[in-house]
């Protein structure tokens, strides 16, 4: 595939593993309105689900939901051109109950950066293209020169997901300091949470993983201990964990994270974003032991501010975990080979 030479090549997602290259204009920006030239896209693992189609989405659409880039032009009065930027994935309306209770990620009239259909409201929503259309009200974040592009675009959903995470886990101190944590799955946000508990102060960070290279990378980080899932399932003790990070999805996964709480444990899923089956949870467990059972699905804007803080100072061996950059032409073939090892594809955007 060519990229035509016109000012937006975007490309679009037409259903299924069906993508073409669509030349679009450059966007008239409305007031708040920002146009970044992309320079990296990463390739979040829910896209995959989308173009596997366990998940629904509108289509045709520009997907891709990480991303950096430079700004082009803007109506927002807190940014300037040149400067360089991630964006949070929700464009929110700031004015519904949801919004106005603090839940901009659940806002009743959402807009989501590479979930929009092309013929919609927000035409150039996703990060498989040269250039987005940033939104009024949509949080945009300075990105310092620390913080490469690939895990400056990671940050975007993997990264401020997590810090959502870490919040949702620590309710009352804001920290994993002195906690048995267990991580389940050690994909990208896995690796991340693992490197959070253990800059926390964690007293053990256990991560379960199938992959042993992905075990590795989180003994790297920090792991105390590092087993595979069956393994863990049959030799965790109960109340040998005080919080439980599921980012797995599978029912295995999430039930190896609820068997060993401790009283007062907090479980947090934040793994099963496609059809699940039904888990038990025994009540008088959940009372007796004043445990917390939670979801997390996306985040607010605190927390992608938090990761790309976070993230600039991560030891994430990230030129292993991410791999060599492919061109956004390669993309319809990423999503037809199965993910290997690497985390996360990054995609070089040329203009
Ligand atoms: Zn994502
Ligand atoms: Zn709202």
């Amino acid at each position: 595939m060519t990229l035509p030479a016109e000012p937006v090549n975007a490309l679009v997602w037409a259903g299924g593993s069906n993508f073409e290259f669509v030349a679009l204009p450059l966007p008239l920006l409305g007031e708040g309105e920002s146009l970044v030239r992309l320079t990296t896209s990463t390739l979040c693992g829910s896209d995959r689900h989308t173009v596997s189609g366990r998940r629904s989405q509108p289509c045709p659409s520009i997907l891709g939901h990480e991303g950096v880039g430079i700004v082009q032009d803007t109506r927002n009065p807190d940014l300037v051109v040149g400067q360089r930027v991630t964006f949070s994935v929700i464009a929110p309306c700031l004015q519904c109950d949801r919004c106005m209770s603090g839940r901009t990620a659940k806002c009743r009239e959402v807009l989501k950066t590479g979930h929009e259909p092309i013929h919609g409201k927000w035409p150039l929503s996703g990060t498989y293209s040269t250039h987005i259309l940033l939104r009024k009200n949509q949080l945009v974040v300075d990105v310092p020169d620390a913080l490469a592009d690939a895990p400056a675009s990671v940050s975007a959903c993997a990264g401020a997901t997590v810090m959502a995470v870490r919040e949702a886990a620590c309710t009352s101190a804001q920290t994993f300091e002195n906690k048995r944590v267990v991580v389940m799955g050690v994909g990208m946000l896995g690796l991340i949470a693992v490197e959070a508990a253990v800059r926390d102060g964690a007293a053990s960070v256990i991560a379960v993983d199938l992959s042993e290279e992905r075990l590795r990378w989180a003994r790297d980080v920090g792991a105390t201990e590092t087993l595979p899932p069956d393994e863990y399932a049959t030799t965790a003790l109960p109340e040998s964990v005080d919080i439980s990070l599921e980012f797995s999805g599978t029912p295995a996964g999430v039930k190896a994270c609820l068997a060993p709480l401790d009283i007062g444990g907090t479980a947090v899923l934040a793994g099963s974003v496609a059809d699940s089956p039904n888990t038990q949870i025994n009540p008088e467990w959940l009372v007796r032991g004043w445990r917390t059972v939670t979801g997390v699905h996306n985040y607010e804007p605190r927390h992608l501010q938090q990761a790309v803080d976070f993230l600039a100072s991560s030891s994430i061996p990230w030129d292993e975990v991410i791999g060599e950059p492919i061109a956004l032409s390669d993309v319809p073939g990423a999503f037809s080979t199965p993910p290997n090892e690497t985390m996360r594809t990054a995609i070089r955007i040329d203009s």
